[in-house]
């Protein structure tokens, strides 16, 4: 089967997500067989240096034996079972068990997911659950912020600022959307960062006044925003929330999906930026990509009160036929134990600084590069038509996606978001590879931008 006929197969009978259409039709489908490190290879044999990581998930890179051999060996003692009517099985438990040591609570409970979507959906209806046996059934609406990308169910992409939902009537009613904390793109002129972040905490202040602190049934934030493109909070913004959403009792859900195990540099998003929230959502990482499986992680207080929620009624009628897949759970087991103390976790820690030099080398060469944002293994370079104005080029000429597009000719796999380039590495990038990365990355660069002059 020849490359044309993958991608004509592939175009006939599948139907795509996230993908621009016109570009498919332009530039054909990459139908991928297989990976080596961090480099994927297609049906043509053509190889590609992946500096995504997937989509944020594959940490360990496309082959990592170890991970491979716990799941061929889950898949010889026990290939699936479920988590309802009091049976689970071992890996979960002790999965379970784990995932509460390694959290910032010591003390909680965790719930399984396929996805991070579904994990998010899943800590909704927790809330909505416990709040209404608490005799506060008002207590509904959901804050989050613009930017935010949360996910693609009804609930997750309601939670998700970004414009796209319009076209499915998203979201629904009581979702709210706060300002996102890009100090760089928000910040008014004159405004210093101390007063944005106050501005901010202002607006949500004022936000839970104008709603009603009784109708609010909890506050979802991701540690750094991801898919909004790489977003790190302005200074002191989680610590000038957190205590306006403690002062009126809104639980505060850090979504740790793409931060969480390693991304920032500490296991969790939150300690990067030193809040504890009561309850964390994971995903991706959670098994370095290689099975699908979401997580809530209750920190002591939501798990203790949703127990109690859950003594009347007898039962919490929420789950899905795949939590707790015990192949799931032993590759997560597997994948903890790689990221924390195979030296994955180590690497971004010690690398992040290269990797930071690196871009910043780059921006510095290339004048329409107008910031550079991120932390740990998760980069972005916003590209800007005018550096002094940041006036963003005309979304016509979609620089950003022109830049991804030399990238993949030249062998890198990078992603356009919104304006930005973003890069999120595998944590077992070596030096030579992250050379790699910068060079194609800057070539790409400099024929775009000579291309737009
Ligand atoms: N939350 C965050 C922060 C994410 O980045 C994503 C996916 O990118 C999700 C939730 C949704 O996860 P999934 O695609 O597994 O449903």
């Amino acid at each position: 089967m020849d490359d044309k006929s993958w991608a004509a197969r592939a175009r006939e009978y599948s139907m795509y997500g996230f993908t621009d259409m016109p570009s498919v039709e332009d530039r054909g489908t990459i139908v991928l067989t297989r990976g080596e490190g961090p480099y994927v290879f297609d049906t043509q044999g053509r190889k590609w240096l992946d500096s995504n990581s997937g989509l944020w998930n594959m940490v360990a890179g496309f082959d990592h034996p170890g991970l491979i051999e716990a799941a061929k060996a889950q898949y010889d003692r026990f290939p699936g079972y479920h988590a309802f009517f009091g049976r689970m099985s071992d890996q979960t438990v002790m999965l379970s068990e784990k995932l509460v040591e390694v959290s910032p609570f010591r003390r909680g409970k965790v719930f399984y997911t396929n996805s991070g979507s579904e994990a998010n959906d899943t800590m909704v209806k927790m809330l909505w659950f416990l709040h209404r046996s608490e005799g506060k059934p008002q207590r509904r609406k959901i804050l989050t912020r613009w930017n935010a990308y949360h996910g693609v169910t009804a609930i997750s992409a309601s939670m998700t600022g970004k414009p796209y939902n319009e076209v499915f009537g998203l979201p629904l009613d009581g979702f709210i959307h706060l300002t996102c904390p890009h100090f760089w793109r928000y910040g008014n002129p004159g405004e210093s960062e101390a007063e944005f972040v106050a501005r901010l905490a202002r607006e949500l202040e004022d936000t839970i006044q104008r709603e009603g602190a009784d109708t609010i049934a909890g506050f979802f934030a991701e540690p750094v925003q991801g898919a909004g493109g790489v977003i790190p909070p302005a200074k002191g913004y989680f610590q000038a929330i957190q205590p306006i959403l403690k002062k009126h009792g809104i639980p505060f859900i850090a979504d740790e999906v793409i931060t969480g195990f390693g991304r920032t540099g500490n296991t969790w998003g939150c300690q990067t930026y030193d809040f504890v929230p009561d309850a964390i959502i994971s995903s991706k990482n959670l098994t370095a990509g290689f099975f699908p499986m979401g997580a809530v992680i209750l920190g002591p207080e939501l798990s203790d009160r949703l127990d109690a929620a859950i003594t009347p009624i007898e039962e919490f009628p929420h789950g899905f036929t795949a939590s707790g897949h015990p192949v799931g759970c032993a590759i997560a087991l597997k994948a903890i134990d790689v990221v924390m103390n195979e030296g994955l976790a180590q690497n971004v820690i010690d690398k992040a600084p290269r990797m930071e030099a690196g871009l910043r080398d780059i921006m510095q060469r290339h004048a329409n590069i107008g910031e550079l944002r991120g932390v740990g293994y998760m980069w972005a370079l916003e590209a800007v038509k005018d550096p002094e104005t940041r006036q963003p080029f005309p979304g016509h000429l979609s620089v950003s996606e022109r830049i991804a597009n030399t990238c993949t000719d030249l062998g890198l796999i990078c992603r356009p978001l919104g304006q930005s380039i973003v890069l999120c590495p595998p944590f077992i990038l070596t030096d030579a590879q992250m050379d790699e990365m910068f060079e194609k990355l800057d070539a790409a660069l400099t024929r775009v931008f000579d291309g737009l002059r």
